[in-house]
This record gives structure tokens, sequence and C-alpha cells, in this order.
């Protein structure tokens, strides 16, 4: 064991022991799910465990490992765990906007957005939006109280300068956050690139089994954290215990998930983007991706996430439905690859044959196999 402590060990070596209590003897090595709606409270009721809508062990434990996951080596930074990625985006939306604030958000980010942007309009929030690509949102910075920056963005795998944006936006008085869900922690660290705040959806590759949802902000302790905490109290957004315990055991296998995922996708990318039709593929891991030289700067694995458009939707339906190793189905980061046609939802400014396709953790050959014959059948 390397003794200057997680920051200074492998990303394998933190995963599995991320979180994780001193050891107590004939204890197990991670606590079993804590299901309590109260703890025995004599006196003064003084944490840390009160009510259960407050604080619970087995969320202590995950909110720990992330922390270690998302900023290692950094001090004061505080991790708290939501039931979902959208509990967790809202909290901060919502915790540290006031009526007459002005927010930035991007235009081409998780499909759920749009709904934020109307409900933080009508609490008298101002919101503009800009493109991910190209760092655009600098442009629309000045006044605002918070940046949002969902870096690479779903489902268009467009990437912007987390720095740079970061910088620009503290010069100018505004605080910062980014949804790091497509890229995970061991993807990409947005606190140690400046932002105050980290946020994901725990439902996607962090957890990577396609059975839980849970959500999380990592962010440095202070005033702006006391705000998302108190806001988790007040809409009582809480993770349940068994999911909290089972988003825990996960992340043990995180970067060796993470590392065949991204490995794979990059096979994948790589043979749609040689494939005689013109497929735009976008992967942020081919280094001829326009997204590439910033993401090589800023991230440490390129994910799980291909994207790329097929000429028109019946012929993306008739890929999907020939697809064998891949389920058509909605989210990503599984061990089990999926894919959709993103415009079946409506949300997303995505052409009709426009595909997400998520690797899993499949023999890169299988799956390579799997979408060559697809593309071949689904073109006759
Ligand atoms: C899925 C997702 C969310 C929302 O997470 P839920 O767990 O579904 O609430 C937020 N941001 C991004 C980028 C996502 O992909």
């Amino acid at each position: 064991m390397n003794d200057a402590g997680p920051a200074a060990q492998g990303d394998d070596t933190r995963a599995v022991r991320a979180g994780l209590p001193e050891p107590v003897k004939y204890e197990p090595t991670l606590p079993g799910p804590v299901f309590a709606a109260h703890f025995h409270l004599p006196g003064e009721p003084t944490g840390p465990y009160t009510y259960g809508r407050d604080e619970n062990p087995t969320w202590t434990h995950l909110e720990r490992a992330i922390g270690e996951l998302e900023a290692p080596g950094l001090d004061g930074v505080e991790t708290l765990a939501f039931a979902s990625g959208m509990a967790a985006v809202s909290a901060v939306l919502f915790s540290q906007l006031r009526a007459g604030d002005a927010v930035v958000l991007p235009s081409d980010g998780y499909q759920a957005l749009p709904l934020v942007r109307t409900q933080l309009e009508s609490y008298g929030i101002e919101v503009r939006t800009a493109p991910t690509g190209g760092d655009a949102q600098l442009d629309v910075l000045d006044g605002a109280r918070l940046l949002w920056i969902e870096t690479p963005s779903n489902p268009g795998l467009d990437v912007c300068d987390i720095r740079r944006l970061a910088e620009a936006a503290h010069a100018r008085g505004a605080l910062v956050a980014v949804d790091n869900t497509l890229a995970t922690p061991l993807g990409q660290r947005p606190l140690h690139l400046g932002a105050d705040f980290a946020v994901a959806s725990g439902t996607k590759q962090l957890t990577g089994h396609g059975d839980i949802l849970l959500g999380y902000v990592t962010g440095r302790a202070g005033g702006a954290m006391t705000a998302v905490r108190r806001w988790r109290k007040i809409v009582g957004a809480i993770p349940g215990p068994m999911e909290a315990w089972l988003a825990h055991r996960s992340l043990a296998t995180l970067a060796l998930r993470a590392e065949r995922q991204s490995a794979t996708a990059l096979a994948v990318a790589e043979t749609l983007r040689d494939w005689p039709e013109d497929l735009g593929v976008r992967y942020p891991g081919l280094p001829d991706d326009p997204s590439h030289t910033v993401a090589a700067r800023q991230m440490r694995r390129y994910g799980c996430v291909v994207s790329f458009t097929l000429p028109t939707r019946a012929r993306a339906e008739r890929f999907l439905e020939a697809l064998r190793l891949v389920d058509d189905a909605t989210s990503f980061g599984g061990v089990r690859s999926t894919a959709e046609r993103r415009g079946r939802w409506g949300g997303d400014a995505v052409p009709e044959g426009f595909v997400r396709l998520s690797v899993g953790a499949e023999d890169p050959e299988d799956l390579v196999a799997d979408v060559r014959r697809a593309l071949r059948e689904s073109a006759e």
C-alpha cells in the first residue's frame, strides 16, 4: 500500500478501497446497509445520526468514497448523495440561485435541462444558454451568478475547456458546476480543473449495472455546500440505504469497467469512422474528433458513449433491431451495451437517424462484429 494515501494511489487501488471504514474485528469490509428512519438519541439532538432524512451511515461511507474519487488530495471537500442525478442537479441550481440572478446553461445538455429552465424562469431567474463546443458559454457569462457546464455533452459529445471557463467565470464572480456524469470521476476531475461543484448522475457508469438511480454533488465545503445540504433536507430527495450500499459496492469495479468500456468504445468509434458511409461519428477519444484536443488536456479516459448518425430514421430503427448484443434502451454506462435512436424522445436537437451507443463490458471483438453486421443488414 502506498503510504502517501489515496491521492498518490492508482485508480484501481483507490476504487476498490474508496470510502471503506477502518477494519473492525468481526465486522465486514463494507458494512451492510443501515435501514433506519431514526436513531437512538437521548438528550441533546446533535449528530452525526439523528433522523434518516438528514444523515445515514451508509451514505457517509458512499459519500466518502465518491469524494476520494472526485477530488483526491483536495482538502475541505464534501460530497452529498441524492436520490437521482436530477435531484443532485436541482439541488445545486435551486439552492444557489435567487430571483433576479442569471445562470448560464448549455443549450445541448441533458434532456431534462429545458424543464429545469422553465422552472427557474418561473422563479424570476434569468436563464441564458450557449452550446458546449467552442467554449461558447464564455460569451454569455457577464453578470451571471452560476455557470453550468456539461462536458462531454449528452448526447452530442462536444467538449469544452473546464479550466478556461472556470477561470473566466470566477473572474466575474460566478460559481461553476460541472455535470460529470458522462466522464465519471475517473475520467475527469472538475474540482482539480477549478470548478466549485462536480455534480453527477450515479445512475449511469458510476454504478454501471442499470439497476439503481442515484446522484451526488461534490463541492468545496463551506457556504455553498451548506446550502446544498439544506436543500436536500428541505426537499427530501435522499437515496435509500439499499441503493447507497449497492452504489458503493459497484464503485469497487469502476476502474476496471471504465478502462474496458472506454477501450472498446474507441474500437467501436474507429469501426464507425472507417465505415464506407459517412456516419458523422463523435467520440472524444478519436484523434480526429473536433473535441479531441481539449478532451486530451482534461480527460483521463474518454468514456463509454459513442454517437453517430444514420441517414434516416428507418435505417436507424433497422440498425437497432438488427443488433444482438446491444439492448435497445435508454440511459448509458452499464456493463451491458445499450443503444437508442435519441430523436424518439423529442427533447434533443439531433437528426432523426442519430444513435447514441453505450459500450458495455462485452468482448470488444464480439461487439465490433455485432455493430458491423447490424450496419450491413440495416443497409439492405
Ligand atoms: C442521466 C443524466 C442526468 C440525470 O440523472 P438521473 O439519475 O436520471 O436523474 C443528468 N445529467 C446527465 C448528463 C445525465 O446523463
